[in-house]
């Protein structure tokens, strides 16, 4: 069965790590668009110069320039069984630009998980890391854009039904127990359904 998932989050609820895990498992690729516009920057190339600037203030990049790099990703024959996307959509617009893509292409998504985990716990795993953004004025600031950007998608994707809650405090083998569960429950009853035959 094929399998379009969405990992929805605040930044350091895990959506990386879970991700891997996602794309060992089910052998299909996980697509951080964090790591996609990473990549950008490292190679220096013009794009990369201008993505460094929203990165290193902790600003979303404008949903154009992201929304380009999903559609372009997507079409990637690697994704033909599925995909799991970490960090995208991150606004409004960009789940109804991923919405129209994979109507588009009549693959609707399975399922949004959103790993849940409080702001304090949060702020204390990404002082922790040690990338370029995670200083702390910085995650404030990540935080902060998530809550005014992103969060309205936790309703959005609750209007479609979509929407699976997950205990993002737990250690990572148990929100990717917990993850499982809500998989296999999706596979129990999508048995022969909305799927169209050619991608069974
Ligand atoms: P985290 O979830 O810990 O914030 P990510 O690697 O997912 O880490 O994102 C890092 C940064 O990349 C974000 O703060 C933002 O600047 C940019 N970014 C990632 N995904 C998107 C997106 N879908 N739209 C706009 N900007 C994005």
């Amino acid at each position: 069965m094929g399998m379009d998932l969405v990992l929805l989050g605040p930044p350091g609820s895990g959506k990386g790590t879970q991700a891997a895990i996602l794309s060992e498992k089910y052998r299909i690729p996980a697509i951080s668009t964090g790591d996609v516009l990473r990549a950008q920057v490292d190679a220096g190339t013009p794009l990369g110069k201008r993505v460094k600037a929203y990165l290193d203030r902790g600003e979303l990049v404008p949903d154009s320039l992201v929304v380009d790099l999903i559609q372009h990703r997507l079409s990637d024959p690697d994704t033909q069984q599925g995909f799991i996307l970490d960090g995208f959509p991150r606004t409004v617009p960009q789940a109804e630009a991923l919405d129209g893509m994979l109507a588009a292409l009549d693959r609707p998504l399975d399922a949004v998980l959103y790993l849940q985990v409080d702001p304090q716990a949060v702020r204390e795993r990404l002082g922790q890391r040690h990338r370029g953004d995670d200083l702390q004025g910085v995650i404030d600031h990540r935080l902060e854009v998530f809550l005014q950007q992103t969060a309205p998608l936790i309703s959005y994707y609750q209007a479609q039904g979509k929407l699976k809650l997950i205990d993002g405090a737990q250690p990572p083998e148990a929100v990717a127990a917990s993850i499982d569960e809500v998989i296999r429950r999706l596979a129990g009853s999508a048995n022969g359904s909305s799927r169209t035959p050619s991608r069974s």
